[in-house]
C-alpha cells in the first residue's frame, strides 16, 4: 500500500535537539526527511483533475495561440503603407473575424476589417484600433503615430509546441484544468490520492446523537480533521473515537496503518497520557514524542506505524488545528507528490492592539484581518485564546505568528499574519 520511506531509525537519536523543547522549524525540517511521496498514477478527465496533483510534466502539442491574432477591434494592416507624418485612405477588402479568417493575400493600399482573436490575413503586420481610424463606405483613413506589430498577438507567444506547459508537482486548480483544455488534451495523468486514517482518542468523548453525560464532551477533533484533510485533496477513513484502553489503541493503529498512507490521531500524547501511549507505539513502530516550543500546541508525536506514516497531535481542538496547518499541512502536500509544496502566505502588517506574548514559545494567535476606511489592513486578535476555545478558529482569518523571543506586542507594531482564507 505504501511507497518505501527512509528509515527511522536514526530519527530519536541522531539529532541534536531537546525532545522537550523543540523548535517549530527544527520539527518541520526532521519531519521533512522522511517524506517520500507517492508514485502510482492514474488518468482522469480534465475537469476531475481539479484539485489533483500533475504525475507527469503537461507538454504542449501546439502552439498558443496557433496563429498571429488580433489584440483589438480594428484594422490589420501593412505597416509600410501607413504614414509617419499624416493620414492615408486604405481600402478595406473584407473582414477577418474570430474563427472566419480573411481568405486573401492582402494587397499594397489594402486593409482588412478585424476583430480581436481574428487571424491577421498574410500581408498584414500591424493592427489599427477602431478608435483610431474613420470608417468610410468600403475604405478607412489612418493618421500617424502607430507602432510596426502593434496590437498582435504572435503565434505561440503563450506556449510553443513542446515547451512544459505544467510541470509534475503542480497542483490541477481551475487556471490549470483551463490551461490544459486550452491545449485540446482532454485527459492528465496524476498521482493517486493519499489515504489518511485517522480517530479520536478519549474516554470522556461522545459521537454526535449521543447525550453526554456529566464530564463527557462531543468529539469535534474528527470533524476539524476531516475538513482539513478533504480541502487538502487527501482520501479520508473516519475510524471514529477510540477508547483510552491499550487494546483498543492497538487495534486502532493497526487497522489505521494498514489501510492508509498515514495516521492522524488527536489527544492522548500529552503529559500523562504519554507514556502509555508511547509504549505502545514503540511497539508498534517508530514514533517520537516531542514538546514544541509553541503555543498552543505542545505535544506532538511523529513517526511510523507499520509502514504508514503518523501524527499525534494534541486533544485541545485549537492545538488540533495549529499543528495540523504547522505541520501536517506541508508533510501531506509532500507525500501527494505536490512539488515544490506551496508556503502558506505570510506577510507583515500592524497589530491593532497590544498582544500578551511571553518569550521562550513561538505563538500562533488568531486574527483578523480587516481594513480601514482608508484601506489600510490591520489585524486585531479574536477574544480569548484558550487551546479549547474553537470558535476562535470560526472567527479567525487569519494566524498572528509571534516569535519564540518576542514578547509583549505593543499597538501599532508590524507582526507577522499567515492568512487561512484559501488555506482551511
Ligand atoms: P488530551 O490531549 O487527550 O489530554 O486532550 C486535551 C483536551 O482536549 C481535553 O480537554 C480533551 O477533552 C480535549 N479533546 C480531546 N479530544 C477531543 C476531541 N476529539 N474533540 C474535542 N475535544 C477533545
Ligand atoms: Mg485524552
Amino acid at each position: 500500500m505504501n511507497e518505501p520511506a527512509r528509515s527511522f531509525g536514526a530519527l530519536s537519536c541522531a539529532d541534536d535537539y531537546d525532545p522537550n523543547s523543540m523548535p517549530v522549524a527544527k520539527a518541520r525540517e526532521v519531519i521533512a526527511r522522511f517524506l517520500t511521496p507517492v508514485t502510482a498514477t492514474e488518468r482522469v478527465a480534465v475537469r476531475a483533475a481539479l484539485g489533483r496533483v500533475l504525475a507527469e510534466d503537461v507538454i504542449s502539442p501546439l502552439d498558443v495561440p496557433a496563429h498571429d491574432n488580433s489584440a483589438m477591434d480594428g484594422y490589420a494592416v501593412r505597416f509600410s503603407n501607413l504614414k509617419p507624418d499624416g493620414e492615408v485612405t486604405l481600402k478595406v477588402a473584407g473582414s477577418a473575424f474570430a474563427g472566419a479568417p480573411y481568405q486573401g493575400v492582402l494587397k499594397p493600399g489594402e486593409c482588412v476589417r478585424i476583430m480581436t482573436g481574428g487571424v491577421v490575413p498574410q500581408g498584414a503586420d500591424t493592427i489599427v484600433m477602431q478608435e483610431h481610424a474613420k470608417a468610410g463606405k468600403d475604405q478607412v483613413t489612418i493618421g500617424a503615430g502607430h507602432k510596426k506589430g502593434q496590437n498582435l498577438r504572435r503565434a505561440g507567444e503563450d506556449l510553443s509546441a513542446g515547451q512544459v506547459a505544467l510541470k509534475r508537482g503542480a497542483e490541477l486548480r481551475p487556471a490549470e484544468t483551463g490551461l490544459v483544455a486550452s491545449l485540446g488534451i482532454g485527459e492528465v495523468t496524476v498521482y493517486r490520492r493519499l489515504r489518511v486514517a485517522f480517530f479520536s482518542t478519549g474516554d470522556e468523548l461522545v459521537s454526535i446523537g449521543t447525550q453526554p453525560k456529566e464530564g463527557q464532551i462531543f468529539d469535534s477533533n474528527r470533524y476539524t480533521i476531516h475538513g482539513m484533510l478533504t480541502r487538502l485533496g487527501c482520501e479520508v477513513l473516519d475510524m471514529g473515537v477510540v477508547r483510552d484502553d491499550p487494546t483498543l489503541l492497538e487495534r486502532a493503529f493497526h487497522d489505521a496503518a494498514a489501510a492508509a498512507d498515514v495516521v492522524i490521531t488527536s489527544g492522548g500524547v500529552s503529559v500523562g497520557e504519554a507514556d502509555f501511549v508511547k509504549d505502545l507505539l514503540n511497539k508498534l513502530g517508530e514514533v517520537v514524542f516531542w514538546k514544541i516550543a509553541m503555543k498552543p500546541g505542545r505535544p506532538l508525536a511523529y513517526g511510523k506505524v507499520g509502514s504508514a506514516h503518523f501524527f499525534g497531535l494534541p486533544g485541545n481542538p485549537v492545538s488540533v488545528m495549529v499543528t495540523f496547518y504547522q505541520f501536517v499541512r506541508d508533510a501531506l502536500l509532500a507525500l501527494s507528490g505536490r512539488d515544490p509544496v506551496p508556503p502558506l502566505p505570510t506577510f507583515k502588517v500592524a497589530c491593532a492592539s497590544n498582544l500578551k506574548k511571553a518569550p521562550g514559545r513561538t505563538e500562533f494567535q488568531r486574527g483578523v484581518l480587516s481594513q480601514d476606511s482608508s484601506g489600510a489592513w490591520s489585524v486585531r486578535v479574536t477574544g480569548e485564546q484558550g487551546s479549547g476555545i474553537l470558535r476562535s478558529m470560526s472567527e479567525a482569518n487569519c494566524f498572528i505568528i509571534l516569535s519564540t523571543e518576542q514578547g509583549n506586542v505593543a499597538a501599532g507594531t508590524l507582526v507577522d499574519v499567515q492568512v487561512m482564507d484559501g488555506i482551511v
